[in-house]
């Protein structure tokens, strides 16, 4: 691309004119890997074309609601549908209620759910709702996960499991995170510790169950079946942030995996997001009966939204989990998404370059590490120089992967195998200008 016929700097400084940082969600900007961020132009099945009309295989999938890929026809036609009959009434509609008998008939743990517009908002409402449920104040996250950019949850760990975390954003008052107690993923004893020494003002444990938000990092059985165990038992309430698991790795989501290992396991509230919007700003939380009944109306936590359920959303929403649950949907997405992992693996061990990955259903990650890192400290000690490069010989050849090694990766139903075939070789040539 010649620099006169290059529309993407051109719009990236328009932007930046205009829009913090020319983005609107940070990690859009290439901050991290540099350069310059492609705009998107439109997109068709695992494809997007840029403004330069670059096309790219997408493993972003808009950070994850795309698992039938862009422009599923069933979806759209959906969607149009619904658009002809009205945007948003402010007043209950079928859809809603639809869409929530489908996310309890695939979710045996959740009896109840509500809907609103995205998933900081159902990650807020539901510590909302862990403390007006247990009329506690204390909140244990763990480092690397994200749960959205409520106040309390912009925390990263103090120096010691007495002390409070610290914000990770300036206007974030101290006060209002003096209740989150930040904790190592994957670290049993620290959790025990942390029960130990809170157990009585603990409100909930709130986990993302396969962290994707740290690039891809499982939590171990063990450790699941630990905090299940201490919140149980400590009268806190276990919530599953599944904005990103679920309707993903499994159709049941990340809850459904961990069953298999913990019989009978499930959280008390899951978050949901991402794949129930199908692209369009859909989330929920739901959980038990008697835990959702304390949301007004019914109860005393307060929480509400203009548009919540909205029905071209719905809409989307609905057809997208229509799809998915076809029979051998997910059978075919995880085959592609470990077709994808094990050509990258063996790609990066012709080439000399130490690589691990993991995937779970259509969603997976990668380090430019030689073994699969169990928390956040080690998934930084990624060679960070090297991803870039890595990143950006990717994207110059057509393949679009997440601009920060911390982000994990999402393969939909539309990746034939030869897009996968052509990543894979795409992806050994990148590997071979790392390796000298
Ligand atoms: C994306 C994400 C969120 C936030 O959802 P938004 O719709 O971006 O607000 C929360 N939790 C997890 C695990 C996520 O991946």
């Amino acid at each position: 691309m010649t620099p006169s016929t290059d529309r993407n700097l051109p719009l990236f400084e328009r932007a930046k004119a205009v829009i913090p940082g020319g983005v609107n969600s940070p990690v859009r900007a290439f901050k991290a890997v540099g350069g310059t961020p492609r705009f998107i132009e439109r997109a068709q099945g695992a494809y997007m074309w840029d403004a330069n009309g670059q096309r790219f295989i997408d493993y972003i999938g808009s950070w994850g609601p795309m698992i039938l890929g862009h422009g599923h026809p069933a979806v759209l036609e959906a969607v149009q549908k619904a658009a002809l009959e009205g945007f948003s009434f402010g007043a209950p509609t079928e859809r809603e209620v639809e869409l929530a008998e489908a996310i309890i008939d695939l979710v045996p743990s959740i009896e109840m759910v509500r809907l609103v517009s995205s998933g900081t908002e159902a990650g807020m409402s539901a510590i909302r709702l862990a403390r007006g449920a247990t009329g506690r104040n204390k909140i244990v996250k763990f480092e690397g996960c994200y749960h959205g950019h409520a106040d309390a949850l912009l925390v990263k760990a103090g120096s010691g499991l007495a002390t409070f975390g610290n914000a990770t954003s300036a206007g974030v008052p101290a006060e209002v995170v003096q209740h989150t107690v930040v904790l190592e993923y994957n670290n049993v004893q620290q959790l025990e510790e942390a029960f130990a020494l809170h157990g009585a003002d603990i409100a909930c444990v709130m986990i993302e169950p396969i962290a994707g938000n740290m690039n891809f990092v499982r939590a171990s059985v063990p450790f699941v079946k630990r905090c299940r165990e201490l919140c149980t038992q400590h009268g806190a309430l276990f919530v599953f942030d599944e904005v990103m698991n679920g309707f993903r790795v499994a159709l049941g989501g990340a809850q459904s995996v961990y069953a298999r290992d913990i019989p009978g396991f499930e959280p008390d509230i899951t978050v949901m997001g991402k794949v129930i919007g199908g692209g369009m700003p859909l989330a929920a939380f739901g959980g038990k009966r008697a835990v959702m009944e304390h949301m007004a109306p019914l109860g005393s936590v307060y929480q509400a939204g203009t548009l919540s359920g909205n029905p071209v959303a719905t809409a989307c929403g609905l057809a997208t989990l229509r799809e998915i649950r076809q029979p051998g949907f997910f059978e075919a997405l995880s085959a592609s998404t470990r077709t994808l992992v094990d050509g990258l693996v063996a790609a990066a061990a012709a080439e000399g370059v130490p690589f691990s990955a993991d995937c779970e259903g259509g969603m997976f990650g990668f380090f430019l590490l030689p073994t699969l890192p169990q928390n956040y400290a080690t998934v930084m000690q990624s060679d960070g120089a090297r991803f870039n490069r890595l990143f950006h010989g990717l994207l110059d050849r057509g393949v679009y992967i997440a601009p920060a090694l911390y982000e994990a990766g999402f393969v939909s139903a539309a990746h034939t195998p030869q897009d996968i075939a052509e990543t894979i070789s795409i992806a050994r040539d990148v590997f071979k200008s790392l390796a000298n």
